[in-house]
């Protein structure tokens, strides 16, 4: 009788087993060298799968893919040190994003550090590329810090892209550097404001995500963010 009330609980822990193995799989493949965070039913915030509540039902619906660690400014909160210079290769990182496709992917995102750093962006906008014309994912999104991506960029790769988002934790240029969003005199506030202008001329929906620090917790940035007018403004502390 025993081995009758067991056997329901024998089939739910293999099929959990089997969706978890094959999610390993994908995140494997991707790298053991880069962060990732896949979400099923609800929002994760680490390389963590979800426990499946309905274990037929685990997919990877939204994947976030931090394929570098390297980034070109020094923000004190930033928790994506650059440990270590390693990427994936493009046609690895392919084969790992078909087989979450495989799996049920409808959204991807590419973080890093800075995605626009490796290959002057055109790695990102290959992977970007590949997503929407091979794997026609609904939703393809970068976030970036801004500084490298050039209207050359937009010009390759913007039609693949759904989605830019780009940090701005403050529109003094003094606060930013303060906060290690800076780069020599390059000026982020008026990269940002380019951005924006691409985004517009080449159909990418933009948004911003300004990070909540001592430097700028007294800086009121509606007016800014009224006159940008992003489709999100997502802002928050920092996660250390
Ligand atoms: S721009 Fe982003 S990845 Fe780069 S140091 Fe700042 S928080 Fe970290």
């Amino acid at each position: 009788m025993m081995s009758l009330y067991l056997l329901p609980v024998m089939e739910v822990l293999t099929a959990v087993w089997r969706n978890m193995s094959f999610l390993l799989q994908c995140m494997k493949m991707l790298s053991s060298w880069c962060w990732m965070e896949v979400s099923g039913t609800r929002k994760v915030s680490s390389p963590k799968i979800i426990a499946p509540q309905d274990p037929g039902r685990v997919k990877p619906i939204s994947v976030n893919y931090h394929f570098t660690r390297q980034c070109n400014y020094k923000c004190g909160f930033c928790f994506h040190t650059a440990k270590t210079s390693f990427v994936l290769p493009i046609e690895e990182a392919k084969k790992g994003l078909a087989m979450l496709k495989d799996a049920g992917m409808e959204k991807i995102n590419f973080s890093g550090g800075e995605p626009f750093l490796q290959e002057r962006g055109n790695f990102v906008g290959e992977l970007v590329k590949f997503c929407k014309k091979e794997l026609k994912l609904p939703s393809v999104s970068i976030v970036s810090n801004g500084s490298l991506i050039t209207e050359k960029w937009f010009k390759s790769y913007g039609e693949y892209l759904d989605i830019l988002a780009v940090s701005c934790d403050s529109f003094h240029e003094e606060v930013n550097k303060l906060i290690g969003r800076g780069q020599g005199r390059k000026n982020h506030v008026e990269k940002l404001m380019k951005i924006r202008q691409w985004c517009c001329d080449y159909n990418v929906a933009f948004k911003i995500n300004s990070v909540i620090n001592s430097y700028n917790v007294h800086e009121d940035m509606r007016d800014e963010i009224t006159m940008i007018s992003p489709i999100r403004w997502k802002v928050r502390k920092p996660s250390i």
